[in-house]
């Protein structure tokens, strides 16, 4: 979140019917504030959408989250039914050279993450994640890749390692070790999923921000004249929440300060696509058991990641016994064939072709922000901005927590003075 809300200010414009600006207008409205929120599409949710299969749930994007007692407390004030992920799925996976390999690392690895981390002195503060994880990682390195894929749908070299991952890799660097141990960590924090699917989190979001008197304008461009006001400082009494990626955010400032503009139109982005495949379950001669399995190997190929739905979470699919559920995370915007599909299932697991009962492709051309250098120059513009402008808050993906966990925990921030 970037940018102070006016104290004093009675009305709330939030821009952006994503989980962001759902949570802003909830807590605003809490508040005591009016709000509305514009959001530019026919239907709430942003990347977030579930779809209802003959055999199951597709998700579009999210698929789970973490339960910290932030978490729990919505899940309960909204009244969502939600599931925690099944005992089994605790196993993880990395793909590695093609084959699957069980997290964590085997002995060497360990101990050479170990030496690094305890001794490698502060590194290049810009370094990008490939560069840091080798430096403090040493032969544990590669799961950096797994954790860049897994997290942000990035490479490594993508990424600059102190805005990925603030809490691991701090400015300035300091030997890995001493940040770890100090960091405090909620114990007991599960993986969890609506029961119905993350849409019903929107829902839910959605209803209970109407009882508080949210009001929604869907599909239709937020009126200039309720933002310029606010942006050129003769509306006092507003406050404006832009929740929209950067890029629709900078067409909507780049007329009161074009520099800023420019600077969010070149955040550069990830695409990704999702494809959720609901497999005969009978074809398995070893149905796959865990939270899925990340892949570390460069190159060509465009998986990034497997996850394995229905060994997760209760609720994925109708029947497990006739059907299971997996997600492919892809490289790129391109939809897969179906030939394609069935070439990395039987790769993968080694189904025949006639296993494939149905399945439901995402394709993200805009995915995810990249936190690297350009990301924190667009930041660094909006803080100047913003404290130009009280009354205008930046906040979303890509302003510093890319989970719905942290946009959860970050949105209390818009209830507490
Ligand atoms: C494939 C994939 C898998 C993921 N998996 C996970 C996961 O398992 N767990 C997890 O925690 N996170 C996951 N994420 C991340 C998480 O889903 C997103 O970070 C989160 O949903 C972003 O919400 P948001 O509201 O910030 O942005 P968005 O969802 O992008 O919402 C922005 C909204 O603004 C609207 N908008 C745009 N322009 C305008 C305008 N001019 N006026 C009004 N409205 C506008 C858009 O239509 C959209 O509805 C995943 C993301 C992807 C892509």
């Amino acid at each position: 979140m970037i940018g102070t809300l006016r104290k004093e200010a009675g009305r709330s414009i939030v821009v952006g019917g994503g989980v962001s600006g759902l949570l802003a207008a909830l807590r605003l409205a809490q508040k005591g504030q009016t709000v509305e929120l514009y959001e530019s599409r026919e239907r709430l949710g942003g990347l977030i959408e579930t779809r209802v299969l003959r055999h199951g749930l597709a998700e579009d994007a999210a698929h789970s989250l973490r339960a910290s007692a932030a978490v729990r407390g919505l899940f309960a004030e909204l009244g969502l039914d939600w599931v925690s992920a099944k005992p089994e799925a605790r196993a993880k996976f990395l793909i590695r050279n093609g084959r699957l390999r069980k997290w964590p690392f085997g002995v060497f690895e360990t101990l050479s993450a170990l030496f690094h981390a305890t001794l490698a002195p502060a590194g290049n503060r810009d370094a990008h994640l490939a560069e840091w994880a080798k430096r403090h990682l040493g032969g544990a390195a590669p799961a950096m890749r797994a954790m860049a894929r897994g997290i942000y749908g990035s490479e490594p070299e993508e990424l600059v390692a102190r805005l990925a991952f603030p809490k691991i890799a701090p400015d300035p660097l300091w030997p890995l070790l001493p940040w770890v141990l100090r960091t405090k960590r909620e114990k007991g924090i599960v993986a969890a999923a609506a029961r119905k699917g993350m849409g019903d989190l929107i829902r839910a979001l959605e209803n209970k921000a109407r009882t508080c008197g949210v009001a929604f304008h869907l599909g239709v461009p937020v009126p200039r004249d309720l933002v310029d006001p606010i942006l050129r400082g003769s509306d006092t009494k507003s406050n404006l929440i832009l929740t929209a990626p950067p890029d629709a955010c900078a067409r909507l400032v780049a007329s009161a300060d074009e520099d800023l503009g420019n600077r969010l139109e070149a955040v550069p982005y990830g695409a990704l696509t999702c494809v959720t495949a609901l497999i005969d379950a009978k074809a398995f001669a070893h149905p796959p058991v865990g939270t899925g399995a990340l892949s570390m190997d460069r190159g060509d190929s465009r998986i990034l990641g497997i996850l394995y739905n229905s060994s997760s979470f209760a609720g994925r699919v109708l029947d497990e016994q006739v059907a299971r559920s997996l997600t492919l995370m892809l490289r790129g915007a391109e939809p897969p064939t179906r030939a394609e599909l069935c070439a990395i299932l039987a790769a993968s697991f080694d189904l025949p072709e006639s296993a494939l009962l149905e399945y439901a492709i995402a394709a993200h051309p805009r995915a995810l922000p990249r936190y690297g250098l350009p990301l924190e120059a667009a930041w660094n513009h909006c803080r100047r901005f913003c404290a130009a402008h009280p009354g205008l808050v930046f906040f979303g993906n890509w302003t510093g927590e890319i989970s719905l966990r942290g946009l959860i925990e970050t949105a209390r921030n818009f209830s507490t003075p």
